[in-house]
C-alpha cells in the first residue's frame, strides 16, 4: 500500500517570529500595548517552538507549532499536522490526573498546527541534567505516578469499555506510530538506510542482524506494540521529553500518544537512564563521584518502578470499575506482564539510540571516540540481553545486576 499524500490545510503557513508575534496578540494573553520578545528555540528535530516574552510584566509563553515535515530529515519526509493535536490533547488529558507533572496547554488551533502553553524555561531538559551529573531527588516518584495515573485512568481496569473506545479512536496515531514502528522496531535489526553507526562497531552491528533469536523477540515486541491497545501512552518518553529542577518535574512532548502496551512508556525511560548510566564512565572522571551518580541512577530506576506499582496498584484496589480487578491474583499477573516488556522495550530502545538514526547525546558527545565506540557496543550488548532474557530478569534488582558494579 502506498503511504497516503499529505497536504496541509490551505490555511496552514509557518510562523516565524513576527508572525508569531501578530498571532499571539489576538489571544489577548499580553497586554495590547505589551512589547515582546521572541525566539525560536526549538532544538527538537520536528517541530518550530517559539519563546514569546513580556518582560516588562514577568510573563511569558510557548508555542509549539509542527511544520508539515520532519525537520531532521527535510522536506522529503512529510508528516502530518494534526500531531499538534495529539501532543496537546494528551496534556490536557494527562493535566486531568496529573496537574502538576505537565504545562499547561492554552489554546490549539487546528489550521495552523499550533498550540499554546506554559513556558517552563526555570526547568532544565532531563538528559542536559544528568550529563552534567545533577541528582532529582523527586523525578523517579513523578515518573511512576506519571505513568500509573495517565496509563490507569485511560485504561479498561478504569473506563467504561465505551468510552475506553472513544478515547482509542482520538488517539489513532499512523503516522507517528509508523515512525516508531520503523526507527525502534525494526530498522535497527536489518541493515537498513537509516542506521547511523561509526564503521569501528561494524562487527558487533552485523552481529545483531544476525542473531536470529534476537529477531524473533524483537518481532514479538513489535507486533505488541502495533496490537496492544492497553491505556494511552506518551509514546516518546525518553530523558529529552522530561523537563525539570530538583524541585519539578514536567513531562513535554507527547506527539507519539496513541493506546498501546504500558511497558512501553517504562521501557523508554528505563532505557535512556540506562545509557545515562553507562556515559558516565566519560562524563564523570572521579570514580568516587561517579560511582555515587551511577548509584543515584540506579536508584531512580527502583525508585521508578516501585512507584509505578504502589500507584497503579492503589488506583487498581480504590478505583478498579472492571470485574476482573477484583479478582485476587488479576493485579500481580497484570504488573508482570507490563514488567516483562519494559524490559523488552527497554532492550530496543537502548539499541536504536545507539545504532538507529536518532542517537542520545549521552553517548554522541563522549569526545574519547575509543571509549565512544566501547560504551556503544556494551549498550548493544545490554539491549540484546534484555530483550532475549526479558521473561527470566523477574524484578529490578535483577535488571540491575546485569550492568551494575558497586
Ligand atoms: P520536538 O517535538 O520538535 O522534539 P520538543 O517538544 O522536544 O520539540 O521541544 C524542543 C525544545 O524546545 C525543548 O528541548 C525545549 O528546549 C524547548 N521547549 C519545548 N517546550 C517548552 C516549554 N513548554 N517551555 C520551555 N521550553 C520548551
Ligand atoms: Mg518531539
Amino acid at each position: 500500500m502506498s503511504t497516503p499524500s499529505i497536504q496541509p490545510p490551505s490555511t496552514y503557513e509557518p510562523l516565524n517570529e513576527n508572525t508569531v508575534v501578530q498571532f499571539v496578540k489576538k489571544l489577548n494573553y499580553f497586554t495590547e500595548d505589551a512589547a515582546l520578545q521572541v525566539r525560536e528555540i526549538g532544538d527538537g528535530n520536528l517541530n518550530l517552538v517559539f519563546h514569546i516574552v513580556d518582560e516588562s510584566h514577568a510573563k511569558s509563553i510557548i508555542v509549539k507549532q509542527a511544520l508539515p515535515y520532519a525537520k531532521v530529515v527535510g522536506e522529503s519526509w512529510p508528516l502530518t499536522l494534526e500531531r499538534a493535536r495529539f501532543e496537546s490533547s494528551y496534556l490536557q488529558k494527562a493535566a486531568e490526573y496529573v496537574p502538576n507533572l505537565v504545562p499547561k496547554v492554552h489554546y490549539y488551533d487546528e489550521s495552523l498546527g499550533l498550540f499554546v502553553m506554559d513556558d517552563l524555561s526555570s526547568h532544565l531538559i532531563l538528559r542536559k541534567g544528568t550529563i552534567e551529573g545533577i541528582q532529582y531527588p523527586h523525578l523517579a516518584r513523578d515518573i511512576g505516578t506519571f505513568v500509573a495515573k495517565v496509563t490507569f485512568y485511560t485504561s479498561d481496569f478504569y473506563l467504561h469499555p465505551f468510552e475506553k473506545k472513544q478515547l482509542v479512536k482520538q488517539f489513532i496515531n499512523p503516522e507517528l506510530c509508523k515512525i516508531t514502528e520503523d526507527l525502534v522496531f525494526t530498522d535497527p535489526f536489518f541493515d537498513h538506510e537509516t542506521n547511523d553507526f561509526p564503521t569501528e562497531i561494524r562487527e558487533a552491528v552485523e552481529q545483531l542482524w544476525n542473531d536470529s533469536e534476537l529477531r524473533h523477540e524483537v518481532a514479538k515486541l513489535k507486533f505488541q506494540f502495533l496490537t496492544q491497545a492497553e491505556a494511552l501512552l506518551h509514546g516518546d518518553l525518553h530523558t529529552g521529553s522530561i523537563f525539570v529542577t530538583p524541585e519539578s518535574t514536567k513531562v513535554i512532548d507527547p506527539e507519539f500518544s496513541f493506546f498501546g502496551p504500558i511497558g512501553f512508556d517504562l521501557g523508554q525511560f528505563f532505557a535512556n537512564i540506562i545509557l545515562s548510566y553507562l556515559s558516565q564512565e566519560a562524563h564523570i572522571l572521579s570514580s568516587k563521584e561517579r560511582k555515587q551518580y551511577q548509584s543515584y541512577l540506579v536508584d531512580t530506576l527502583k525508585q521508578t518502578w516501585s512507584s509505578f506499582k504502589q500507584e497503579f496498584s492503589k488506583l487498581w484496589e480504590n478505583e478498579g470499575n472492571e470485574v476482573y480487578t477484583q479478582v485476587p491474583g488479576t493485579l500481580e499477573s497484570f504488573l508482570g506482564k507490563v514488567w516483562v516488556d519494559a524490559v523488552g522495550f527497554a532492550g530496543c530502545e537502548v539499541i536504536r539510540r545507539t545504532i538507529g538514526l536518532a542517537h542520545v547525546a549521552d553517548l554522541d558527545t563522549i569526545q574519547d571516540l575509543t571509549q565512544q565506540y566501547q560504551l556503544k557496543e556494551k549498550a548493544l550488548e545490554l539491549g540484546t540481553y534484555f530483550i532475549k532474557n526479558r521473561t527470566q530478569i523477574t524484578n529490578m534488582e535483577q535488571l540491575i545486576q546485569v550492568f551494575y558494579q558497586e
